[in-house]
């Protein structure tokens, strides 16, 4: 039998799956996987990592309203990232997601039960998942720094730098 590769994937919980108090769902139906979360938090998503994170889409006719979308302008501002990690996670994830599209996902996948298309065209789909390793390296790299995941699975290493951060006060 074929060996399965052990990968990571980036999971966003979209605002829209927030604001109809998703989260609960969303992982449960993860669950199912039996993949590790390594990483997770909640983020308020600014302009340029909204615009990162879908620079392969810019030039879509739906790209500025996507931007909006991920960036909370019609639900929430914030975001649920985490990472999955696992046999052949990629594809896992992707699977109980459903198409991108939601009205052609299948109904018992999270988009094809919670999804919807906005008057504007935008597919409201709840959840974004990478695609393939190296969209899931950019991804991730993207929104978790080194040592917010348990797990190294992408080379990292220790810079020393002076710079102004935000601590308790
Ligand atoms: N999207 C959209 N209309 C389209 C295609 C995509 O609104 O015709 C949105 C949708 O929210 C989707 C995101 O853009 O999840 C990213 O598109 P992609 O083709 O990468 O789909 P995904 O990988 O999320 O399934
Ligand atoms: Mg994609």
């Amino acid at each position: 039998m074929e060996k399965k590769a052990i990968q990571q994937t980036l999971v966003l919980i979209k605002p829209d799956g927030l604001k109809k108090s998703l989260t609960g769902n969303v992982l449960t139906r993860l669950s199912e996987t039996k993949l590790d979360i390594v990483a997770s938090k909640i983020v308020k998503v600014s302009r340029e990592l909204a615009e990162e994170h879908y620079a392969l889409l810019k030039d879509k006719p739906f790209f500025p309203d996507l931007i909006k979308y991920l960036m909370g302008e019609y639900h929430k501002k914030k975001v649920m990232a985490l990472v999955y990690w696992g046999e052949d996670a990629i594809d896992k994830v992707r699977k109980i997601c459903g198409a991108t599209n939601p009205e052609e996902a299948d109904s018992t996948s999270i988009r094809g039960a919670y999804g919807r298309i906005t008057t504007k065209g935008v597919y409201e789909n709840v959840i974004h998942a990478s695609t393939n390793m190296e969209e899931a390296e950019r991804e991730i790299k993207l929104w978790f720094q080194p040592d917010d995941i348990i797990s190294d699975f992408y080379s990292s290493k220790v810079v020393k730098e002076t710079v102004e951060r935000r601590v308790w006060a």
